[in-house]
């Protein structure tokens, strides 16, 4: 298939040669006209893929009685910045929120939501108008002070970059065109870059994860500074970066991430030892990560279903059920082990809620 994104890749290759990986994820997610996150909303059964908040309420409620949890141990500061990076629809804010105001009535915190799509920024308006929110197009606008901060399945979709394994050295994945010039192919860099520093056999993958380090350090810093703590929940590993885990899908299902650009989704699995490494150096303190289901039933997963379920009707109740297994079974059909939940905070706090002390 040809999308209009793909006339625009094949000039810019043609200018300047194959463009590395970081460039093509960029454009293909975040082109100013035909960004996959600029144009649709991705989320649901009609759309691309499901998250966490859009299978149950309880996911969102838990995040609540977290962020309720957690600004008591930071002593409670009046002022408390809430933010949400990626928030979606609105949803697993709104479900928080709802929580939050029962878990800790006298907080009122200013809402600040880190968003680039215009068409999911106006469903998180709609969602939250109650709670007068402020949008950001990244981090640098946000304001200072005290702040708990949420990402659930945003740093998956940030750029990356990946290098291979080749006998002259680390060469970058490019993205040029075909013989005939008709569709898009990976390939390498001509020359290797010295500036990569690992070690590993031929044939090897090395994903980097450029945009997440910046983001996780420059939240970090401020974090340490001004307190406070960022929870992080997407799919992953804790193990370091060798590998490819790059993956397109459109409509629930895998496909070729060159096919059809600017029209599938485009994540890698989240380098969670990449980013506490980074957390750490800058002062901050790293917990977990862990699996989402050991932290969902720590906050009260389980109790919540049973609560829930006594006033259900016998149909809700079977929903309710499915969906603690989805969010919590560890096999391939559940999130419970593939999703990894990580916080960073100020190291004046030494144990968060859901994290074992
Ligand atoms: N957190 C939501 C949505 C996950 S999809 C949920 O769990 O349902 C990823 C979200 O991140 C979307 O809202 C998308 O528009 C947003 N996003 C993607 N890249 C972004 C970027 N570079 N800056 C800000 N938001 C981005």
């Amino acid at each position: 298939m040809t999308t209009p994104l793909f006339a625009i890749l094949r000039e810019e290759i043609l200018a300047t040669g194959p463009i590395p990986l970081a460039r093509y994820m960029d454009l293909c997610l975040g082109h100013p006209v035909h960004g996959y996150y600029r144009t649709r909303d991705p989320l649901g059964a009609s759309g691309d893929f499901t998250t966490a908040p859009e299978i149950s309420q309880m996911f969102g409620e838990l995040i609540g009685i977290w962020i309720a949890a957690t600004w008591g141990a930071m002593g409670a500061p009046a002022d408390l910045v809430l933010v949400e990076l990626g928030p979606g629809r609105g949803t697993l804010m709104a479900d928080a929120l709802r929580a939050l105001a029962r878990a800790a009535p006298t907080l009122r915190p200013a809402l600040h939501l880190v968003e680039t799509s215009p068409v999911l920024r106006a469903a998180q308006a709609e969602r939250l108008s109650g709670f007068a929110p402020t949008w950001h197009e990244g981090l640098a606008t946000l304001p200072p002070g005290p702040a708990l901060v949420v990402a659930n399945e945003f740093f998956d979709a940030l750029p990356v970059r990946q290098f291979q394994r080749t006998e002259r050295g680390w060469h970058e994945r490019c993205v040029g065109l075909s013989p005939e010039g008709d569709r898009l192919a990976f390939g390498l860099s001509a020359e290797p870059d010295p500036r990569i520093d690992a070690h590993a056999p031929v044939g090897v993958t090395l994903t980097l994860p450029g945009a997440a380090l910046d983001i996780v350090r420059t939240l970090a810093r401020r974090l340490a500074r001004d307190r406070g703590a960022l929870l992080a929940i997407d799919y992953g590993h804790a193990r370091p970066g060798f590998g490819d885990s790059l993956q397109a899908v459109a409509q629930h299902r895998f496909v070729d991430p060159l096919a059809a650009p600017g029209e599938a989704d485009l994540t890698t699995h989240v380098d969670f030892s990449a980013l506490a490494r980074a957390a750490s150096a800058e002062g901050a303190r790293v917990h977990g990560p862990i699996d989402q289901r050991d932290f969902l039933q720590a906050l009260g997963l389980r109790e919540r279903a049973e609560h829930l379920s006594t006033k259900a009707t016998p149909q809700q109740a079977v929903r309710i059920a499915a969906a603690v297994a989805r969010l919590t079974d560890p096999t391939r059909r559940g999130m419970g082990s593939l999703f990894k939940v990580m916080a960073v905070s100020d190291p004046a706090l030494p144990a968060l809620p859901g994290f074992p002390a």
